[in-house]
Order: structure tokens, then sequence, then C-alpha cells
């Protein structure tokens, strides 16, 4: 059982689940198909339910169960979830391991990735009781119905008559931890790693703008307004700014997670940074068609100096370029 990708002739993508002869899961690819183009999810949004229902197949294939029985026994899962490393629950584990999870061993999986997993199967499990393919009595073992009786009254409906409410049964605490954010001093280290311009104007576009990098990725040169009044080129937005727009379909495979456009504005650190940026750029003459910002040509990737992109090989896309700039940076909190 894995995880497989799913490219459209109309250029669209989603993730599937393939079983042991590479043949597709029906009702796991009807539900992560529904959840791609029926709810209009993201591809990631299918490539993680796709990873966390493989999972579970896994699960259900390596104790000898069919996936309906396996969906009764959701308990059980949870455990071997918190406790099968990749040697138990990986693809290429071996037939016959076993789960061996001693007092005081370490979780294999955290509470709030047990709850992300259970989540996809929940949602397939539905999908299928939905589509009239697994007993209905499968959603009852899922979710606890509780009438609206012990409610206050503010909290009850207004024409009086009974409400209901659901939660799932099965559920994991997330122990709440405080995030802490990267102090200035963290950035001016980083910035000072940075061997070109180009990844001075990443760090500083994700801690200074707060973009993640998949809206860096995507930024188009248009997206950009760095003029103190932008009214000439057709926007009212004052000072300087830059846009994040979502745009599906990016041939660097880019996608900024919000659907809604924003405009984000930028400091004169920020500016600076695209300025300087900008002669590096004009001194790749290969990156000057290029529509986006951060171009695709490796003008700074062969950078020898040590820097964010350094640990990177030569052959590194930018997207996994900007994984590593993102790691860094959350390593240094
Ligand atoms: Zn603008």
């Amino acid at each position: 059982m894995r995880a497989f990708m799913v490219r459209l002739p109309s250029g669209a993508g989603y993730w599937t689940v393939l079983d042991e002869e590479l043949a597709v899961v029906p009702f796991a690819d009807a539900f992560l198909r529904h959840l791609r183009f029926g709810r209009d999810g993201a591809e990631s949004t299918t490539r993680a339910y796709a990873g966390a229902i493989a999972l579970f197949l896994r699960w259900c294939a390596r104790t000898g169960k069919d996936w309906q029985a396996g969906a009764e026994q959701l308990g059980l899962f949870m455990t071997w979830l918190a406790h099968a490393g990749p040697a138990a629950s990986g693809i290429d584990a071996e037939p016959g391991a076993v789960v061996l999870a001693g007092p005081g061993a370490v979780p294999a999986r955290s509470a709030r990735r047990v709850n992300a997993v259970l989540t996809a199967v929940r949602g397939m499990i539905v999908h299928a009781v939905t589509e009239g393919t697994a007993p209905g009595r499968l959603v009852r073992l899922l979710f606890e119905v509780a009438d609206d009786a012990d409610l206050p009254a503010a909290a009850r409906g207004e024409d009086g008559s009974p409400g209901w409410r659901v939660r799932a049964r099965h559920r994991l605490h997330e122990p709440q931890r405080p995030v802490d954010r990267a102090a200035d001093a963290d950035i001016v280290a980083l910035l000072g790693g940075c061997c070109s311009a180009r990844d001075r104007l990443i760090v500083l576009l994700m801690a200074r703008a707060g973009l993640r990098r998949g809206e860096a990725l995507g930024l188009r040169r248009g997206d950009v307004h760095l003029l103190t009044d932008s009214r000439e080129l057709g926007c009212e937005v004052a000072r300087a700014h830059l846009h994040v727009v979502r745009r599906d379909g990016n041939p660097n495979g880019a996608v900024a997670k919000s659907r809604r456009e924003r405009a984000v504005p930028l400091d004169f650190l920020v500016v600076q940074a695209f300025d300087s940026y900008e002669f590096e750029r004009m001194g790749v003459p290969a990156a000057a068609s290029g529509d986006f910002v951060l171009s695709r040509h490796p003008d700074n990737t062969y950078c020898p100096e040590p820097g964010v992109i350094r640990t990177l090989s030569p052959e590194a896309a930018l997207e996994q370029a900007f994984f590593a700039g993102e790691v860094r940076i959350i390593f240094w909190l």
C-alpha cells in the first residue's frame, strides 16, 4: 500500500493509494478524488490524506483484517500508530515485523500526527458509507452523538427543538506547546550565513513579510509593487507591498496555502533586499525571461560560501532550497 501521484491531462493532480499489485484501491481513490475535485481540496491535502490512508490499509493488511474490520478497531490502530516506527509501518517493512515498545520508549508518532491520520481515515470511511459501499454502522463507531439537553439554554437552538452534536470518538490529547518565534538576533545570524542576495531575500520574505515558502516561491514579478504609489499600475494599495495570489498549476509546483488573495506591506529592509537581488539577477541572462521573482536558474545555487542554500546539492530544486531555509529557521528558534 503506497500513496501515488496522479496527474490528469488537464494538468490538475491528486494523490491516490495503490495496493501491493500497484492497482488503485477503489474506495480510497473515490474519496481522494472527491476531496480534490468535489471539495476543491489542495493537491497537498490529498497527498497527506493518501499517506494516512495507506498507513491504515498497511496496518489492516499486516494484521490480517479487511479494511472494514479495521475501521471497527481504530483504537488498536492508534496504538500501532503511536509505536510502530518505519521498520514496522513503512512500505518496505519486513514481512512479520512486529511492534515492540517497552516502557519509556519514545513514541513513533506524536499525538498530533495520530489525530491527523485518524481524520483522513474517518473521512474515507464516511465517504464509503455515503456512497453505499460500506455499512452505515461504521459511522456510529466513529462518532459519538449526543443531544443538547445538558447544554445551557443559551447554547441550545432558539426554537426549543432538540439539537444534536457529534464528536469523533477516537482522539488523542494534544499537549499545547507555545510557539517560540525566532528572535531578531536569530534572523540576523541567519542573514549573516547567507551567501547571496537571493538567499537574503528569501530569509527576509519569510521573517519580515511573513510569507510561507510556497507563497515566496509562487511570487511573480507583477505581484511586487515597490513604489510609494502604485495607482499607475492599477493597484490601489498604498506604499511598498506585494500581493500573495494563489495560482493552481504553477510550473514550479508552488501553491499559496490560503485561497484568499492578500496584500503584504513591505518595510525598507525587504525593499532593499529586492533591490540588491534584482542586481544579482540581472547578471544572469538566462533568468531575464522568467516571470517568477525567484528564478529557477541556478544563478547562485552553486555558491561556494557557507549559507542557507549551502547544504543542498547543485541539482536540488528551488523548492528544496526553500525547505532547507525554513528548516534552518525552525531549528534556530
Ligand atoms: Zn499592489
